[in-house]
């Protein structure tokens, strides 16, 4: 019980380079797209800047020090069940998750028609109503890494209360 203080906030912040003959998977949902983010995992930045979200308020550092990019475990490994890790292990700490809010900063594709599905796959992965899940959107203007479309940026945050 972490009487003293019952609630904490926290947040993430991820990029991942775009590049050809990847798969583009955001939220744990694989959306049709001629390029993929490029990384060791899946590359999914949307939930890799919840989980630094969620580790962050729980003053668990951060999802490089969890799962090293240089570990072959995680080399294409499913983010949602990383996600789904860190959970656990919040639970293990005495947090449980009250909500997350994203935003994706992404000049292409459009997400918003794959939020309901997002949403479901985040919800199952952290144990929670989809309803404390909210997903945005947004371009650069086509201004910056993001508007020239070389990569995707998400930032998150998270609230966890003492369970
Ligand atoms: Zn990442």
């Amino acid at each position: 019980m972490q009487a003293e203080a019952p609630y904490r906030i926290g947040m993430g912040f991820d990029v991942h380079a775009l590049a050809a003959g990847r798969a583009l998977i955001l939220g744990g949902v694989r959306i049709e797209h001629p390029v993929g983010l490029a990384g060791h995992s899946d590359a999914d930045v949307l939930v890799h800047a919840i989980i630094d979200a969620l580790l962050g308020a729980a003053a668990l550092g951060d999802i490089g020090h969890l799962f090293p990019d240089t570990d072959p475990a995680y080399k294409d490994a499913d983010s949602l069940q990383l996600l789904a890790g860190v959970t656990e292990r919040l639970a293990r700490a005495g947090w449980g998750i009250v909500n997350v809010d994203a935003t994706v900063i992404a000049q292409a594709p459009r997400l918003a028609p794959h939020f309901p599905a997002m949403a479901d796959r985040l919800a199952g992965a952290m144990s929670i109503a989809r309803e404390r899940i909210g997903l945005k959107a947004t371009t650069t203007e086509r201004l910056g890494f993001t508007g020239r479309a070389e990569g995707i940026a998400a930032q998150a945050a998270a609230l966890l209360s003492a369970l």
